[in-house]
């Protein structure tokens, strides 16, 4: 069984644009059983690097109105998907893809919070602070290769009081796309396990995007979890957007997680329909391959559980509770 920590199939559907990764029809063969499903309001894409390193400007902040419009069209859709809603660990079993229902930015939100108790009635379970742009609650990291996370300033006061607002609540905060500062602010003021739904590791590969010793270490302390991202170019070493990536650099940063703060802080965070994947993963079908990858690397059917589905239920339960 498979639990995922992030996917854009959501706004991919809103956008018109044919589904890539998560063709639902797979997941009982490949054993996905689902996990977070991202609202996400898009920013225009960048244009690509031309460059082997690259700096791209944080894109525009999105008025909240325009943001909070977009937001509820693909909650409709998401209320759409053949899936069950999930709100609780169990939810998740290998016959059904559950999914959790997880905004990625949180521009549709109100910033004196006055809208968060009808989202978390419509089963609002995780939220990220932002997806790299600036809005009311927090400024995330730009896409940026050689570079740490730490590229601007912490929360807002809106941001603190949105934190500690999911905190009572147990809705669980995303840190991927959130600077260094933003991190640390998080850290501090929430009570759950630290948790990247979407991020990896940036010893091995310098992007913005991906997470530096001592943020993994912080990670591990709090009981969190890492979801590995596929994205080839949060992936290889030289930062490309290059298809011809082989699955074994998902296993090394896997590993280099395990390693340094315990397989027990480990798991899937594809971006599938958000990202350029490694030619062998082009969808959920692929899973079985990956997890294969795995055990080829020597991973034990007790650590290839944890990566799976168990670290993520740990810490779904843990935060929820
Ligand atoms: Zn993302």
């Amino acid at each position: 069984m498979i639990i995922d920590g992030h996917n854009d199939l959501v706004s991919r559907i809103w956008r018109n644009e044919d589904v890539r990764h998560v063709h639902l029809d797979d997941a009982a063969e490949a054993g996905f059983a689902g996990g977070f499903f991202a609202l996400y309001v898009p920013s225009p894409a960048p244009a690509p690097p031309t460059t082997v390193h690259y700096a791209l400007p944080l894109p525009d902040p999105v008025p909240r109105e325009e943001a909070a419009r977009v937001a509820e069209a693909e909650y409709e859709i998401f209320c759409s998907l053949p899936v069950e809603l999930a709100t609780a660990a169990e939810d998740f079993r290998p016959d059904r893809v559950a999914a959790i229902l997880h905004i990625e930015g949180a521009e549709p939100l109100a910033p004196d919070l006055s809208d968060l108790g009808t989202w978390y009635d419509r089963g609002l379970r995780s939220l990220g602070l932002t997806w790299s742009r600036a809005n009311a609650f927090a400024e995330g990291v730009p896409f940026r290769f050689p570079s740490t996370g730490d590229t601007g300033p912490g929360l807002t006061d809106a941001g603190k009081a949105l934190v500690r607002r999911c905190d009572e609540l147990r809705i669980l905060v995303d840190l991927s796309h959130l600077n260094e500062a933003g991190f640390w602010d998080v850290a501090e003021l929430s009570s759950a396990p630290l948790v990247a739904t979407h991020s990896n590791v940036n010893a091995l590969c310098a992007s913005s995007r991906n997470l530096t010793d001592p943020q993994l270490d912080a990670v591990g302390k709090s009981g969190g979890v890492v979801g590995i991202n596929f994205a080839v170019s949060f992936l290889r070493e030289d930062g490309h957007n290059d298809a011809d990536t082989p699955l074994a650099e998902i296993v090394r940063h896997a590993k280099y997680i395990a390693d340094r703060i315990g397989v027990d802080h480990v798991a899937f965070g594809s971006d599938f329909d958000g990202a350029l994947m490694p030619a062998e993963l082009d969808g959920i079908a692929a899973l079985p391959k990956l997890v294969e990858e795995f055990r080829r690397a020597g991973w034990d059917e007790d650590a290839v559980e944890k990566l799976t589905h168990r670290n993520w239920q740990r810490v779904l339960g843990e935060t929820w509770r």
